[in-house]
């Protein structure tokens, strides 16, 4: 079979970029992404798209219209299909057994009913979502268990290891590709077909074959080993705090050891897309009776939701152990800079710890739309009443408007732009004494406590010289 259409069920922050780089080095190909939610087509159509990825814009301004389709019509799309890509959501499991922990498949199990219902000819499934170990057999159960005659099916993992932020650049420049499968001649076959979408761009050692549990495995483990390397200099940062050590000295100095390497090595205030899938990994491995591993990976998690509340707080032991009655700005909503993604983004703990404590906040990001940041605050795992949050928070359109008459910022996301506010303005024009926490280390500390500020971080105590200042350099003496 050679592939001329592909159908990508799943028009999100995976599925939208994968398809539309794939439809870029693949002309030939018909790639058609269909989703249930209208709203979201109809934004992939348009000029503004859903989701905000440098350079998406361009890669979807190339091909739509050409071998780019963003459609409702999944009929259709399914049907004349040669490969399905399955890229819905898996989010945690909010009620039932594996609460807060276990994936959610139903997403995936719709997905895969919905091929099983319409297609009339043989398909190749390729699960592209997150998955638990072993998803890929509930699919293949439901698609064999609705096979119509003479349709056959082969199912692929091909898990997507793009980082939102840095989307297009990953999938072109990949550093691997990662196909599982069957070990079948069918299930090699199909491994085949798919690699040579992918051999278009991507040179043939770069994509790694195996079977399919190792292939899904990956992704998790992938993921976990990330966010074990953020948890542990985060917990070191913690060190730094206490003995005067700077973490950022100390992740230069670890790096330089090859065995280690210098990236992802950057404490912050915690937060992030890991999350779910080690909570994931947590449960699967208490499913395997694996009790150990399972507590092993689960303080991963733990220092990371520790890394939250230890800044937050500082922020509020800081401004004299009360910010009832105080406006606190924050700047920065989404989870890392150049996305508008806020799912699991450290700025919702620390809002909500600050409104719990009778804080009034402005908020400014300049990605994330004011209603998404309404959304998140209001949300029923986050606040009991919606209009009392309401009220208390204001959402701006720049940075200086978001900090004017505020005694405290607390910088959530590393955008770019925060670095090179004029913070002498800000300074000027906010409450006195003026606090900065930054969140994300990014700021030039020095510069911010000569204006004025009363500046806190992670992994370094920054001392404020108070008397020098106050006594204009000169001598204390009297
Ligand atoms: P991810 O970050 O994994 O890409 P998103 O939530 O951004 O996840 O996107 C998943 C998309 O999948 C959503 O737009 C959702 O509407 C869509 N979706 C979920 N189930 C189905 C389905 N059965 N058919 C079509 N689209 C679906």
């Amino acid at each position: 079979m050679v592939i001329k259409k592909i159908c990508c069920v799943g028009a999100g922050y995976v599925g939208g970029p994968t398809c539309s780089v794939i439809a870029l080095k693949c002309p030939e190909i018909q790639v058609t992404v269909v989703d249930l939610c209208k709203n979201r087509i109809a934004q992939w159509n348009s000029d503004k798209l859903p989701i905000y990825e440098p350079g998406l814009d361009n890669v979807v301004k190339a091909c739509r219209g050409k071998n780019l389709f963003f459609s409702t019509d999944i009929n259709t799309a399914i049907l004349e299909a040669d490969l399905i890509f399955i890229s819905v959501n898996t989010p945690t499991k909010t009620i039932g057994n594996g609460k807060g922990r276990a994936a959610d498949l139903k997403y995936v199990e719709g997905a895969a009913r919905m091929i099983a219902e319409i297609a009339q000819s043989d398909k190749i499934v390729v699960e592209k979502s997150t998955v638990p170990v072993r998803a890929a057999e509930s699919i293949l159960k439901i698609l064999s268990a609705n096979q119509k005659p003479g349709v056959s099916y082969q199912i692929l993992s091909n898990p997507e290891f793009l980082a939102e932020g840095t989307a297009i650049n990953d999938l072109i420049n990949a550093d691997r590709v990662l196909i599982g499968g069957e070990e079948s001649p069918a299930g090699q076959a199909a491994i085949e077909e798919l690699c040579s979408i992918y051999e278009h761009w991507i040179p043939r050692e770069k994509i790694f074959t195996t079977n399919t549990w190792s292939s899904e495995l990956s992704k998790l483990a992938a993921n976990a080993m990330l966010a074990q390397r953020i948890s542990s200099i985060n917990s070191l940062s913690a060190v730094c705090e206490a003995t005067g050590a700077d973490v950022s000295e100390v992740a230069t100095a670890i790096g330089l050891d090859s065995r280690i390497g210098s990236k992802f090595l950057q404490a912050s205030i915690g937060g992030s897309c890991f999350q779910k899938d080690i909570l994931n990994l947590v449960y699967i491995c208490e499913c395997l009776n694996l009790p150990e591993v399972a507590a092993y990976w689960q303080q991963v998690v733990d220092m990371n939701e520790y890394q939250k509340s230890r800044f937050t707080a500082k922020v509020i032991q800081s401004l004299f152990n009360t910010v009832s009655g105080k406006t606190v700005t924050i700047l920065g909503f989404a989870f890392k800079k150049n996305t508008g993604d806020t799912r699991e983004t450290p700025a919702i703990h620390v809002a909500k710890t600050l409104l719990d404590e009778g804080a009034t906040l402005k908020i400014y990001d300049p990605k994330v739309e004011e209603e998404q940041i309404y959304c998140d605050l209001t949300h029923p795992s986050v606040c009991e009443s919606p209009e009392k949050v309401k009220k208390a928070i204001t959402v701006y359109q720049d940075a200086y408007s978001a900090c004017e008459n505020s005694h405290a910022i607390v910088l959530c996301t590393e955008w770019d732009e925060f670095k090179t506010l004029d913070y002498h303005k800000i300074y000027h024009e906010m409450m006195k004494p003026a606090y900065i926490f930054d969140g994300r280390k990014i700021l030039d500390h020095k510069a911010l406590i000569d204006l004025g500020f009363h500046v806190q971080t992670i992994g370094k105590c920054l001392q404020r010289p108070l008397l020098t200042r106050f006594c204009g350099g000169t001598s204390c003496m009297h």
